[in-house]
């Protein structure tokens, strides 16, 4: 087992069996983090129009990841630090997560989907490259060579469950690597020379009961991308309650196009 998920998982064991006691000066950086989280998806202006929209909940789980790392031992380093992989035609400017034992590391928050079949045992560094629709290869691999250190891979919470898993970059990565950081050098020049912007994927015919209902919704890999609201359009793309369903409950639904929206029903109250 990789040592920083052993590590957490022993502390994370101790304190299910017995209380601990916290370091306070961690319990304010916690605390500090997760306002500037706050602070930032409610307050910050929007750099420009293709800026990612912010996920709050994610980076309140990596404040929590890293408080639980640091409280049960694993020396972090230079966390959320600016860096810059210049390369001839440019610079790409990112923050790294945080450094452990001289390695780049990514805090990801995961739906139980992609903890199971991508970061997770049934999964690992591959599967995550395979199908890599959100750049978290390049990422990583651009973070490192900024510094001229590995990219040692990702630590990973599901979000539903809280479970850990630790999806390691294998000491086999020369190809990975060169790939990951020609896709992100391509993608740099296409976008400052103002090429237009290619979606990767199509939106979908919405059914309901098997049966289309006329409106188009994203795929599942748009569904999970921090990209959609600049890709799809702010204006254009809705959440919404999904609209056939007469559930109490129905499922929120992101929608491209809604042709058949939901029958407006008269509510009877009072007498
Ligand atoms: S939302 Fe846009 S950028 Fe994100 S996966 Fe879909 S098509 Fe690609």
């Amino acid at each position: 087992m990789n040592n920083i998920l052993l590590q957490v998982q022993q502390y994370l064991d101790s304190v299910s069996k017995k209380p601990v006691k916290l370091d306070k000066q961690l319990v304010q950086e916690f605390g500090e983090a997760c306002k500037n989280a706050l602070l930032k998806q409610f307050e910050e202006e929007r750099k420009d129009k293709f800026e990612p929209m912010r996920n709050t909940f994610g980076d309140l789980i990596e404040a929590l990841s890293i408080f639980v790392m640091k409280s049960a031992g694993v020396k972090l380093k230079n966390e959320q630090k600016k860096v810059e992989y210049k390369f001839d035609g440019g610079a790409i400017e990112g923050r790294q997560d945080v450094e452990i034992d001289g390695k780049v590391w990514d805090i990801k928050s995961a739906s139980p989907y992609s903890f199971d079949k991508k970061f997770g045992e049934a999964g690992g560094f591959s599967e995550v490259a395979r199908e890599d629709s959100f750049g978290y290869v390049s990422q990583g691999f651009l973070y490192g060579e900024s510094q001229k250190k590995n990219f040692g891979g990702w630590i990973v919470v599901n979000k539903s469950t809280g479970e850990w898993a630790v999806c390691e970059t294998p000491t086999e990565h020369e190809e990975y690597k060169k790939t990951a950081l020609d896709n992100a050098k391509n993608n740099f020049k296409a976008l400052t020379k103002g090429e237009p912007f290619k979606r990767c994927y199509d939106d979908v015919a919405e059914t309901f009961r098997s049966k289309p209902t006329g409106n188009r919704v994203l795929g599942f890999v748009c569904s999970y991308c921090p990209y959609k609201l600049p890709c799809w359009g702010r204006d254009k793309l809705q959440l919404l309650p999904q609209q056939q369903s007469k559930g109490k409950n129905p499922k929120w639904v992101w929608y491209t196009s809604v042709t058949n929206p939901k029958e407006e029903t008269e509510e009877y109250g009072g007498e």
